[in-house]
């Protein structure tokens, strides 16, 4: 994918690099961190600070998620080429943006109308073109599904049954798994039409996957 200059993205170089450094492995995820102007994500008030490998306050009292997490959960999915990927929570669209960079098919659905209005502008103005839904993860996509990889950006408390139902046989989910004060992120592989089989990978903090829309 391609931007448009003057993006200075040496910041961006030195936040992969930093990433490298706390364990991120995946060459093709770090590769992505590093080509995408993070400043673009956040308000101009914040952009001082978008490169420190930290969340940062959006709109609708959201959270862009700590880029060292938005590594480990995209090289937790283990994209191939011309995956079809569906992330629930578009938020900021910064991990849109990673996803595409991964050379991916990104669907992406967000809960708040005025954070799916802006991730749009934003993506667009960089160049990059996911489709992008304003509607309740909880439904997933029914006409797109399947889908080889799911990438859940909020929490949920249980594994949403019509998500697990959407990933295709073969697939992996990627979710933080739990109660409103901590989550596990989980590894959701569909083995069989009827099995999945679960890992998990640590503990994080994630704004909770709420129903509905606003
Ligand atoms: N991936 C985002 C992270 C945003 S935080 C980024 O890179 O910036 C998680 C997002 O999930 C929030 O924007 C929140 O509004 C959204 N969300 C929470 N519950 C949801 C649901 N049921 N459906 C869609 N989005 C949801």
């Amino acid at each position: 994918m391609t931007q448009s200059p003057p993006y200075n993205l040496e910041n961006a170089e030195e936040l992969a690099r930093e990433l490298r450094d706390k364990g991120i492995r995946d060459k093709a995820v770090l590769a992505a961190i590093a080509r995408i102007p993070r400043d673009a994500f956040v308000d101009a008030a914040l952009a001082d600070m978008a490169y420190l490998d930290r969340p940062l306050p959006i709109e609708s009292g959201q959270t862009i998620s700590q880029p060292y997490t938005v590594a480990r959960q995209t090289e937790l999915l283990q994209l191939e080429p011309g995956d079809k990927v569906l992330e629930i929570g578009t938020g900021s669209g910064y991990q849109a943006a990673v996803l595409c960079e991964m050379g991916v098919e990104v669907h992406s659905i967000e809960r708040y109308r005025e954070l799916y209005q802006t991730a749009k502008e934003t993506l667009s103005r960089l160049g990059y073109f996911p489709k992008l839904y304003h509607g309740d993860g909880y439904e997933g996509l029914p006409e797109e599904a399947p889908f080889d990889k799911i990438l859940i950006t909020a929490a949920p408390e249980v594994v949403p049954p019509k998500l697990k139902e959407q990933l295709r046989v073969g697939g992996r989910m990627v979710l933080p798994l739990g109660g409103r004060n901590r989550q596990q992120m989980t590894v959701v592989e569909r083995v069989s039409e009827t099995r999945y089989r679960t890992s998990t990978y640590g503990d994080y903090i994630f704004v909770p996957m709420k129903k509905g829309t606003e």
